[in-house]
């Protein structure tokens, strides 16, 4: 089962918590997460929704910090069931009948724990909750007929909007190979930016981090990679805010899609870099193995463990320190499904 830890106070004492616990990165990663993802019984009927891959996946490489906003906000377990009613321009979430509205109390406990995210590496939140939805959440008119019109669940937009960087994702996204590859490769790449503003910011430490992050970034957007390169060369940012800007640009260009296409242009430059060292019969394989996943004949993994082998062979340690041949454990085998 996943290693994770139940916040199951209130408001006030995460209050508490804030000001007490000093902002340092934790050693393992955490992630923040839906109790009810990780088993706790806490959905409105008293059960969970576990998350196989959260739990038995990526909870052998990360440390969760489970919250249930509607049980932290005071709502009973079992509780009638509680929707997102759009009256006016204003989203209450309250019972069927508009009673027990708990929308401020969500948003409020949502800003709170929003203030704890700043050394969480990612979010998962749970589906379809009009407290935890990430997206596409039913909302109703206040006489009950459901509305065209779909919304984030109250708490989950305030944890967003307060940390735009966030990875974040839902549980059933995280059933789709490439969602699930995404998420994660950001996860991992957010904490190691994470870690190089905890040891402190210098112009060299964002070239070198660009410089380790070039083909991650070539396999998502070429353009962004060109861009970025382009901010970090500018005089008249100083550092911070070099940083703030390169960070954004970041994040931004690692929530687009890596396609096969790309992911084959990227390896062919690879290849490029270490090809005079090998024979023609070695270059035609791994040209042929590149040129397979591309047309979706083998997984990603293939020509990976072919370019990692060449390197066992002739070392380059430009492109041993490169995060798109080791973007977090192999144990995840994210590059096995697609
Ligand atoms: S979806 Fe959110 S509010 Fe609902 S039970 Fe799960 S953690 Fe609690």
């Amino acid at each position: 089962m996943a290693n994770y830890e139940f916040e199951r106070r209130d408001v006030e004492s995460i209050e508490a918590q804030q000001e007490s616990k000093p902002k340092k990165l934790p050693e393992t990663i955490e992630i923040g997460i839906s109790a009810c993802l990780v088993g706790e019984k806490v959905r409105y009927d008293a059960s969970n929704k576990p998350s196989n891959f959260c739990n038995h996946e990526l909870g052998k490489h990360v440390r969760y910090k489970a919250f249930c906003p509607e049980v932290a906000v005071g709502l009973p377990i079992p509780r009638p069931t509680i929707r997102q009613i759009l009256d006016g321009d204003v989203i209450k979430v309250a019972r069927p009948d508009g009673s027990g509205d708990v929308s401020d109390a969500l948003r409020e406990y949502g800003r709170k724990v929003a203030k704890l995210t700043s050394t969480m590496s990612g979010y998962v939140f749970c589906a379809k909750s009009p407290s935890c939805g990430m997206e596409r959440v039913k909302m109703y008119s206040p006489e009950g007929n459901p509305l065209r019109e779909q919304s984030v669940g109250v708490f989950a937009k305030e944890i967003m909007d307060a940390n735009p960087l966030l990875p974040c994702e839902e549980n059933g996204r995280l059933n789709d190979p490439v969602i699930k590859e995404n998420f994660v490769a950001r996860v991992f790449a957010y904490r190691k930016w994470q870690e190089l503003v905890e040891s402190g910011l210098s112009k060299h430490k964002l070239m070198t981090f660009h410089s380790q992050y070039k083909y991650t970034l070539m396999s998502h957007d070429l353009v962004a990679y060109k861009e970025l390169g382009r901010l970090l060369a500018r005089a008249d940012l100083d550092v911070e805010q070099m940083a703030d800007q390169y960070v954004a640009g970041f994040m931004a260009a690692l929530k687009i899609k890596a396609t096969r296409k790309k992911h084959a242009n990227t390896l062919a430059h690879i290849q490029g870099y270490f090809s005079k060292h090998l024979t023609k019969e070695q270059r035609q394989e791994l040209t042929e193995q590149i040129e397979a996943y591309r047309v979706g004949l083998s997984p990603l993994i293939a020509p990976l463990t072919l370019v990692k082998h060449y390197l066992m062979e002739h070392p380059k340690p430009y492109l041993a320190q490169q995060s798109y041949l080791n973007p977090y454990p192999d144990e995840l085998r994210l590059r096995y499904g697609y």
